[in-house]
């Protein structure tokens, strides 16, 4: 037996999971380090404005009546669901349930125009402050600088 060896921290670890916020982690710098990106499997609301700057909609398609907007997205398969009352939309994952702009490297591929709940999260999220990284069972990314 190894004395950094924390059985409590490995037991909580077991219960985590991204589809249940009581199970997450309380956020701090550098978690993100050995993550693989769980945040990204949970569903990503988006706005308007999200949506035109990710070239999901031109500014003329996003200034159509709500339920218009709502139909077209729908139509091509860009989200799964709308949220009226919000004007918002939740994006449709990819088969693997996952955000469609994960790339196979886990990151983000549209970073700089990532959404604003993308660019706000964990202080702004279904537990603010607390994330689904399960640090335990992360490796380590080698590629982050
Ligand atoms: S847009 Fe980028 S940061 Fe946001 S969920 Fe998708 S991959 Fe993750």
């Amino acid at each position: 037996m190894t004395k950094s060896l924390d059985f409590k921290s490995l037991a909580l670890s077991a219960r985590r999971d991204p589809g249940r916020p009581s199970t997450w982690t309380s956020y701090q710098d550098g978690l993100c380090e050995g993550c693989q990106a769980l945040c990204c499997t949970l569903p990503v609301e988006v706005s308007l404005t999200d949506l035109t700057q990710l070239d999901l909609l031109t500014l003329e398609q996003s200034q159509l009546p709500y339920r218009q907007i709502t139909r077209l997205l729908l139509e091509r398969s860009v989200i799964e669901a709308a949220i009226e009352n919000s004007r918002s939309f939740i994006l449709r994952q990819t088969e693997s349930g996952v955000c469609r702009y994960l790339g196979a490297d886990r990151r983000c591929g549209v970073y700089d125009k990532r959404p604003e709940v993308c660019r706000t999260f964990p202080a702004i999220g279904p537990r603010p402050g607390f994330c689904p990284a399960n640090p335990l069972k992360a490796t380590p990314r080698k590629d982050r600088p």
